[in-house]
C-alpha cells in the first residue's frame, strides 16, 4: 500500500446516500438509527446525520437489526419490479398496435420474459391478463360498430370475435350490459356512457360532445350504471362515436397511468368555486398529495377549508379530478366517494410508478 489512504467503503457509501446516487441502489441499504427505518441510497428523504447512518449489504440484515422498509423509496421491494413495469408497458403498446391480439407466445418473446412469468407478471402490473387487455381494447371497436351495423353478429365479426357465444359471453363484461340494451336510451341531454374493466375496479366514463361529464368507480357494471343514471335522470344515453372513444381511451389510459395523459377535456356541472376547487386539483401532480388547509390556500381562500373539501368530495370526475390526492392534514386518508380503499390503492400506485418513471427516466429509457 502506497500514498494517502483512499475512501473508505462506508465513506465511499455516504458519499453515494448524500449524492442520491441511483446507480448504488441495490449494492447497499442505509438505516437510520433515530427513524428505525432503512432506505435505498437514493431514497429523496431528507438527509439524516452521519452518525446516525448505518449501512446494510441486504435487507434482510438491515431488518434483522431491527430497521423497517422506508414507505417512501420501497427498499424492500426488488427494482426487478420497477423493470417489469417498464416491459409490460412496452407490451401494452405492442398490443394497441396490433390488429388482432398477439398470441402469449409473442409477448412473452418480444419482452424476453417464459410466457407463464410473462402472463403473471402482467395480470399483477396491469390489472388484467394480456387476453383481457386486448378484448377491452377491441371493445372499443365493438362499440363503434354496433351503432352502425346491420345486425349484432356482423358487428362482433367485423371486431374479431369468432363465435356468437364468445361475444356473448364477453358482452356484459365489456359493455356493461346486453348488446341489445346497449342500444336502449333515455330522454334530455346527450351522454354516452362506457363502462370498463380496470385495476381498480369498474369504471364508468361518461361523456359528452364537449369532454367527460362523469368518471364513477364500482364494483361491478349495475352500480356505477345506477349511479350515472341517477346523477342524469333526464338524459339521452347515445351511441359511442369517436369523439367519446377518444376520450375514454384518455381517461383508461390515464387511470392505468397517471403520468402518460394529464389534460382530458372536462364538461362537468359545478357552482364556480367547485371549479375553481376541480381545477385546483388537478394541479396536483401524480404521486403528490396536499391537505384541506393547502389546497384552499392555493385558491386564495385559506379560511375556506371546509368548503373545499365539501367541493373535493361532490367531484363528478374520479381520478381524472385527482380528490384522492388530499389527505388530512397529518397525512392520515379522510374518505373518499368511491371508498377508502381505492384511495389508498390510487396512492400507493402512484407513489410506486413516480419512483418507476423517476428511474425509467434517469436511464433514458421509454419516454
Ligand atoms: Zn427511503
Amino acid at each position: 500500500m502506497h500514498g494517502q489512504p483512499g475512501p473508505t467503503e462506508d465513506e465511499r457509501r455516504w458519499n453515494s446516500v448524500v449524492s442520491r446516487d441511483r446507480s448504488a441502489d441495490g449494492r447497499f441499504f442505509f438505516a437510520v438509527q433515530t427513524t428505525g427505518v432503512y432506505c435505498r441510497p437514493s431514497c429523496a428523504s431528507r438527509l439524516a446525520r452521519r452518525e446516525n447512518v448505518s449501512f446494510f449489504e441486504t435487507t434482510e440484515d438491515a431488518e434483522r437489526a431491527g430497521y423497517r422498509p422506508c414507505k417512501r423509496c420501497r427498499p424492500d421491494q426488488s427494482s426487478a419490479n420497477v423493470d417489469a413495469v417498464a416491459l409490460m408497458l412496452k407490451a401494452c403498446r405492442f398490443i394497441e398496435a396490433s390488429e388482432e391480439t398477439p398470441p402469449l407466445a409473442q409477448l412473452a418473446t418480444l419482452v424476453g420474459l417464459s410466457p407463464e412469468y410473462f402472463q403473471k407478471t402482467f395480470r399483477k402490473l396491469i390489472g388484467v391478463s394480456p387476453k383481457e387487455y386486448a378484448i377491452a381494447l377491441r371493445s372499443e371497436k365493438v362499440r363503434q360498430e354496433l351503432a352502425t351495423a346491420e345486425s349484432v353478429t356482423s358487428a362482433m365479426y367485423s371486431a374479431g370475435f369468432n363465435s356468437s357465444g364468445r361475444f356473448y359471453d364477453n358482452a356484459e363484461k365489456i359493455l356493461g350490459m346486453t348488446p341489445t340494451a346497449y342500444r336502449a336510451g333515455g330522454r334530455g341531454m346527450n351522454i354516452t356512457v362506457t363502462v370498463s374493466t380496470s385495476w381498480i375496479g369498474t369504471v364508468l366514463v361518461a361523456t359528452t360532445a364537449r369532454g367527460v361529464c362523469s368518471v364513477l368507480l364500482g364494483d361491478d357494471a349495475r352500480s356505477v350504471l345506477t349511479d350515472i343514471r341517477s346523477r342524469f335522470p333526464l338524459a339521452t344515453f347515445r351511441d359511442a362515436d369517436s369523439n367519446s372513444e377518444q376520450l375514454v381511451s384518455a381517461v383508461i389510459a390515464s387511470i392505468a397511468d397517471p403520468f402518460t395523459h394529464s389534460t382530458v377535456p372536462l364538461d362537468v356541472q359545478g357552482t364556480a368555486f367547485q371549479h375553481l376547487v376541480w381545477n385546483a386539483l388537478r394541479q396536483i401532480p401524480p404521486g403528490e398529495t396536499r391537505s384541506y388547509a393547502q389546497l384552499a390556500a392555493s385558491i386564495g381562500r385559506p379560511a375556506s377549508t371546509r368548503a373545499v373539501a365539501t367541493a373535493c368530495a361532490a367531484n363528478p370526475a374520479a381520478v381524472i379530478v385527482p380528490c384522492h390526492r388530499v389527505v388530512r392534514a397529518d397525512g392520515s386518508l379522510s374518505g373518499y366517494r368511491w371508498g377508502v380503499e381505492r384511495k389508498e390503492q390510487l396512492l400507493a400506485r402512484e407513489r410506486e410508478q413516480s419512483e418507476t418513471v423517476d428511474q425509467i427516466r434517469s436511464r433514458g429509457v421509454v419516454r
